[in-house]
């Protein structure tokens, strides 16, 4: 297959006049000007790109979006919990699964991390989902053990052959301190295998982190928590980090655990402002997440925009000289930034040899400096003309609404 369009090989350069060969879910050649064949999709007036990561959403709350009022934990008892009780219910959460998989793609979301619900079959969904609509997946169960309605509580694990598994990686999720005992994080602790990911919540809100240290109360901090029982990896998922002193930078530094922003959340909860400025001063690696439902935004660009307004937001209200990351560096977090905190050395690029995980856009606009910029700050779906996914070409993506 040959794709026709102006190649955004690097977001901090104009995008270059060319075309791309896939063969067998690969890029297989990139070439400057016209291809020699007619192209199955784009024209010289096509943006291609490689499709969109997400480092941390939540598949059985996409219907939970903008249920508003609430701060963290009273959000999860009235609005959270209650969604994720109806995946009890297989083939309901089978249907949703697929659906947030459409859902994703729809905005160009091809590959992500993210939760399932404790039960058993949610397994099962994402899987089936992932045969359906193959979009790359660090995907687990949610483990609990305590402060969560009794029907959620879980930390039993589906134990499904690799063979079955697709693209979709299983990781490990105890959703956070709160909800884990220490009992079940070590038992979290032992389930992890060699090349698994772990995904966790890390001081998303204020009164989360006192009542951890309630829990707790013999941990140095929050993050010492995890780290006790040997939870930070360089495969660890950390996501918001909202609160922490320096001692936990450092030590996520050390363990060269992952750090997952997730600025529309943190906006919509009021958890916080993320300080982008301690995550660069200590070194720790950084991606980007949706955090849906409590992110109202499926659409990463909209999330690498949200990144932009939050260090804006701080360096006009708390600290002047805060660092404001550009368009092109918020862009590239959310293609190969993510690809690489979530292992994927083969994704979010146009490279020979990388997964043909692609989009084609046609976008209203014209192709110079602020190409990057005023597609953030313009977003919408329909710039989307084209979608690859492993390599096929996604024909009328039907989305059930
Ligand atoms: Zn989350």
């Amino acid at each position: 297959m040959i794709l026709q369009g102006r190649l955004l090989l690097d977001p901090h350069q104009l995008p270059q006049e060319g075309w791309l060969q896939v063969d067998n879910g690969r890029i297989t050649r990139i070439g400057e000007g016209n291809p020699s064949t007619v192209p199955e999709a784009g024209d010289d007036q096509s943006l291609i790109c490689p499709g969109f990561i997400d480092a941390h959403i939540h598949l059985p709350q996409i219907d939970a979006i903008g249920c508003d009022s609430l701060q963290l934990l009273d959000w999860l008892e009235q609005v959270i919990y209650p969604a994720e009780t109806r995946w009890a219910d297989q083939p309901f959460a089978e249907a949703m699964a697929l659906r947030a998989h459409q859902r994703m793609i729809r905005s160009g979301t091809l590959g992500y991390a993210g939760y399932l619900t404790s039960h058993l079959h949610s397994t099962v969904a994402v899987l089936k989902a992932g045969h359906a609509i193959p979009v790359r997946a660090i995907v687990g169960q949610v483990l609990m053990d305590r402060r969560a309605p009794a029907e959620l509580l879980g930390h039993e694990l589906a134990r499904l052959a690799r063979s079955k598994r697709g693209r979709s990686a299983l990781s490990v999720n105890p959703r956070f301190a709160v909800c884990c005992s220490d009992e079940l994080l070590s038992r979290a602790y032992r389930r992890v295998a060699d090349d698994a990911f772990i995904q966790t919540h890390l001081a998303e809100s204020k009164q989360e982190c006192e009542i951890v240290a309630e829990l707790f109360p013999d941990d140095p901090h929050y993050t010492g928590v995890y780290d006790r029982h040997g939870l930070l990896g360089e495969r660890t998922l950390l996501a918001h980090c909202l609160h922490l002193c320096d001692d936990e930078w450092q030590l996520i530094e050390q363990r060269k655990s992952v750090v997952v922003h997730c600025p529309t959340a943190n906006t919509f909860l009021r958890s916080g402002l993320f300080e982008l400025d301690a995550a660069r001063r200590h070194g720790v690696r950084l991606a980007l997440g949706s955090d849906v439902a409590a992110g109202p935004d499926f659409a990463m660009p909209r999330v690498a925009r949200a990144m932009i307004e939050t260090a804006k937001a701080r360096a006009t209200t708390v600290q002047s000289d805060a660092f404001v990351p550009a368009p092109a560096e918020v862009w590239h977090m959310i293609t190969r930034g993510n690809a690489d905190a979530l292992g994927w050395h083969d994704a979010g690029r146009l490279e020979v040899g990388a997964a043909a995980d692609l989009l084609v856009l046609k976008a209203p606009f014209e192709v110079d400096e602020h190409l990057i910029g005023r597609l953030i700050y313009t977003w919408c779906d329909e710039y989307i003309t084209h979608r690859v996914l492993d390599g096929e070409l996604l024909e009328n993506v039907k989305i059930d609404d």
